[in-house]
């Protein structure tokens, strides 16, 4: 179908801003995840959940910052909060009462005693796996095929493979994710396949007798980077009881789940408690903010000094007020409610649209998170998903929405998340558009 053909929204002002911005910023872009074909789109503005580019073009934003922005743009609470910050003085490389009172209403979430600050979810999870090394006294780690961490060296493995690629179940490859990363960093990072304890705990106990025992499991409860995989019923309480038999240190990466899913993110969510959980994401509404929580037991290696937690920035007070005001005004029990609420409207209407045409593929979601996954089966971790994503149709129904004014991420393998300020009109229009695209293709 042409129309899947390219973007055709007028973005002619997007298309010389990237040609001058390029003279000097690499790529035109600050992070190569903002590229997009033919060119990247430059934001002007938004508004609760409205966002405007510089060619005046306006969506409803469900792309949302990659997950950021669940508090809607402009969020007045957290706006006051960084107004009333910003002339006590923004930055002093020392805490604020801010982060303290973060602090406590993050333990009250998670139900866990300990947290340090951090300035994104890659610095959270490096931060995590640090922690989880200098516990153990171990330098191997284990982490899902296909999920990704951030991009420090340590995670940046098993990702993005292609499926010839990805090698044996029982033995996945363990493969760095583009240029200079060392080989000797990647060797420490052994994969395994999401949903599928068996496999985890036989893999384990190999590396154990090979002396190489992990000190951590780093995963994501939801994988959130094919669409939504959801864990199958038992699966995060087998890899609970698999860890804590072998001691070895869970991590639960909430940058994307935390805050978004549920108050207290996946933990709370699924009743499973890891010994660390990182955040970043929604935890600083718009400003840069990530976090490493963890028990009094683990964290322990940060309080007696064995591991140095540091940054310049870290619990800065701009994004403490921005995470204080957040927590306390924005992300309250309404808030996810609400959230709910029109996840299960948008998740059902796709759903309809999907049978009523007889669609390859099926909607998923929790919390603020979904997406309408285009395969003939379900997808359960990642190489059900390579062997089986309509990346066709994916691609289709990106561009299908993005010319009609939905607003999407720029990765075609990502979900939506809503905002606090999504209204039930914002999502029946994507359900209206997604039927339209439906019709078009089964004509
Ligand atoms: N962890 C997860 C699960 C993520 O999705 C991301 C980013 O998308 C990160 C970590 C890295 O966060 P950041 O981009 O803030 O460094």
């Amino acid at each position: 179908e042409a129309e899947g053909a390219q973007l055709n929204a007028n973005t002619t002002a997007s298309k010389a801003m990237y040609a001058s911005a390029s003279q000097h910023l690499a790529g035109g872009v600050s992070s190569s995840y903002q590229l997009r074909d033919p060119w990247p789109i430059y934001i002007d503005r938004g508004h609760q959940q409205t966002i405007i580019d510089v060619d005046g073009n306006e969506y409803i934003d469900f792309h949302n910052g990659y997950g950021s922005m669940v508090q809607g743009h402009a969020n007045p609470a957290i706006g006051e909060a960084v107004a009333a910050r910003f002339p006590l003085g923004t930055h002093f490389g020392m805490a604020t009462e801010d982060s303290s009172i973060v602090a406590s209403e993050l333990a009250e979430r998670w139900g866990l005693a300990k947290w340090r600050f951090t300035n994104s979810g890659s610095e959270s999870t490096m931060d995590a796996i640090r922690i989880a090394r200098a516990y153990t006294g171990r330098d191997t780690i284990m982490k899902i095929f296909g999920s990704y961490h951030g991009h420090h060296d340590a995670v940046m493995v098993s990702i993005g493979v292609e499926y010839d690629k990805i090698g044996p179940r029982e033995h996945p490859a363990s493969l760095a994710y583009g240029g200079g990363i060392p080989q000797a960093i990647v060797d420490l990072t052994i994969p395994v396949h999401f949903n599928d304890a068996e496999t985890m705990e036989k893999r384990i106990v190999e590396l154990e007798a090979e002396g190489r025992k992990p000190a951590c499991v780093i995963m994501e409860a939801v994988m959130m980077n094919l669409g939504v995989v959801l864990p199958e019923p038992g699966y995060l309480e087998a890899v609970r009881e698999i860890t804590r038999k072998h001691g070895i240190v869970l991590i639960f990466d909430e940058v994307k789940t935390g805050l978004t899913i549920a108050a207290g993110g996946a933990t709370e969510r699924f009743g499973v408690k890891p010994d660390l959980v990182t955040l970043a994401k929604a935890l600083g509404g718009g400003l840069p903010a990530g976090a490493v929580g963890g028990t009094e037991e683990v964290m322990r290696v940060v309080e007696d000094h064995t591991v140095y937690q540091v940054g310049t920035y870290s619990g800065n007070p701009l994004s403490m007020a921005a995470a204080r005001a957040s927590l306390e005004k924005v992300l309250v029990p309404s808030a996810y409610e609400h959230l709910n609420h029109l996840n299960e409207r948008l998740l059902a209407g796709c759903q309809n649209v999907i049978d009523k045409y007889g669609l390859p593929g099926y909607s998923v979601g929790i919390g603020a998170k979904g997406c309408v996954t285009f395969s003939p089966t379900k997808i359960i971790d990642y190489p059900s998903f390579k062997e089986n994503q309509d990346v066709e149709l994916s691609e289709l129904a990106w561009l299908w929405n993005m010319n009609r004014g939905i607003y999407m991420t720029p990765g075609r393998e990502e979900e939506w998340t809503l905002s606090v300020t999504h209204q039930d009109a914002d999502v029946d229009r994507y359900i209206e558009v997604f039927d339209e695209m439906a019709a078009a293709i089964t004509k």
